[in-house]
């Protein structure tokens, strides 16, 4: 079975770019199933790629392998885990040791549409595209080989992504028992709980680690407001980190109990922190009408473009809450804002928030980047890998 690109439409898999949009797609030989591997050939015939083949998709092919050789069986997978496993040790992070983190990040290790994330002995795992339908077994089958001493495996694939895919969303334990209360990882220092049947994606946003900890560092005597918190994390670094008072501020009620439940198993509960069950947007307009002020404001929101035809709207979003976010901020103060959506460039978000500063008639200073977590690789020939990126402004005392 293959399918055959339309004259020039090669290029980008020529350059290892992961993706066979459907645009691009001439003729496709053998009636292939959803998932199934098929070869991917130019116009003239001469092999390209191996891709798992998804027929309701935009994205109709993504790459196993540009091999020629290669079979895509057990083996492969195998090979590519241990692989992953490698690079997360080079890192530094490795099941003994760090006890969360990012064990297999889709396209950028080879493995697209599959993230694995290693939560204290247990894995979570996310499959998103139509491949895994084939080969879903047989990564759970290889996960046990690779980590003999895992205390369970749940797959975590409950997605709005797959229904791009023609995919339904599922949850089911791949292998062994997964716990119904939340378990406890540990993250510089600080013990997290993460639910691995209902907490967000695979359970927790193990990307912001390198994030969270700074601002841990930047937070002592600061009045700390955190926007989108979840179970608390950047708030429960500023408290460890000395913080005056910290506010966490989400929408979801089962994240700020988690949240405070978190506080406790950190021997916080005497820290001044307030929970609030809130929507950012309505909360910063409160705070603005009580002209309350704040040292430190973190804006670390969900995903507001999931497609390019969103990038207006989301724009118009992250405008709104970093202008607020930054009139919100007392003279001296520091805004770490943030944007995970894939479809938002470094230049373009760094543009929205000098737009929100310019009609908060406020100067600000970008004092430090941040991106994702070194465990959350960006494939070189893959620039959608570069999700999250964000920054540290700095406000003085001086209005424009
Ligand atoms: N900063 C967190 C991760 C944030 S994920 C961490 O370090 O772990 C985004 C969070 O935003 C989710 O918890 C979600 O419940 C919350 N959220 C989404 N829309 C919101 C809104 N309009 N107002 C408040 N919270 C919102």
């Amino acid at each position: 079975m293959f399918i055959s690109l339309l004259p020039s439409r090669e290029k980008s898999l020529l350059r290892l770019h992961p993706w066979v949009f459907s645009g691009a797609v001439d003729k496709v030989n053998g009636n292939p199933k959803l998932g199934e591997t098929v070869e991917i050939v130019d116009s003239k015939g001469n092999f390209l790629a191996w891709g798992a083949y998804s027929p309701n998709s935009q994205i109709r092919s993504r790459v196993w392998s540009f091999e020629k050789n290669e079979k895509i069986d057990k083996d492969f997978f195998v090979h590519k885990l241990k692989r992953c496993l490698e690079s997360r040790r080079t890192m530094g992070f490795e099941p003994k040791g760090a006890n969360a983190f990012r064990l297999v990040n889709a396209e950028n290790d080879f493995l697209p549409g599959c993230i694995i994330d290693y939560y204290a002995g247990y894995l979570s795992v996310q499959l998103l595209s139509a491949g895994w339908e084939i080969f879903r077994e047989i990564l759970a089958e290889c996960l046990k080989e690779i980590f003999p001493n895992c205390k369970g495996i749940i797959e975590r694939s409950d997605s709005s992504v797959r229904i791009k895919e023609g995919l339904e969303p599922q949850v089911k334990i791949l292998a062994a028992e997964i716990p119904q209360h939340a378990i406890e990882i540990e993250e510089n220092g600080l013990k997290i709980l993460v639910d691995l049947h209902s907490g967000h994606k695979t359970g927790y946003y193990l990307d912001q680690r390198n994030a969270r900890k700074r601002i841990g560092e930047l937070a002592k005597d600061k009045r700390v407001l955190n926007c989108f918190c979840y179970t608390g994390g950047f708030g429960l670094f500023a408290a460890k980190g000395g913080s005056k008072y910290v506010r966490q501020v989400d929408v979801s009620a089962s994240a700020l109990e988690l949240a405070k439940r978190n506080a406790a198993l950190n021997g916080l509960e005497n820290a001044e922190i307030e929970y609030a069950e809130a929507d950012v947007f309505t909360h910063l307009r409160k705070c603005r009408d009580k002209d309350e002020t704040f040292d430190l404001i973190i804006l670390d929101p969900p995903k507001f473009a999931e497609s390019t035809s969103q990038v207006e709207k989301a724009a118009k979003g992250y405008k709104d809450i970093n202008l607020l976010a930054i009139k919100l901020l007392a003279p001296g103060g520091m805004l770490a804002t943030f944007s995970c959506s894939g479809h938002i460039s470094t230049e373009l978000f760094q543009k929205i928030t000098a737009d929100a500063a310019v009609d908060a008639k406020r100067q600000v200073q970008i004092l430090e980047n941040f991106r994702q977590a070194q465990d959350h690789p960006v494939l070189a020939s893959f620039p959608e890998g570069m999700y999250l990126k964000g920054l540290l402004l700095f406000s003085g005392s001086e209005q424009i």
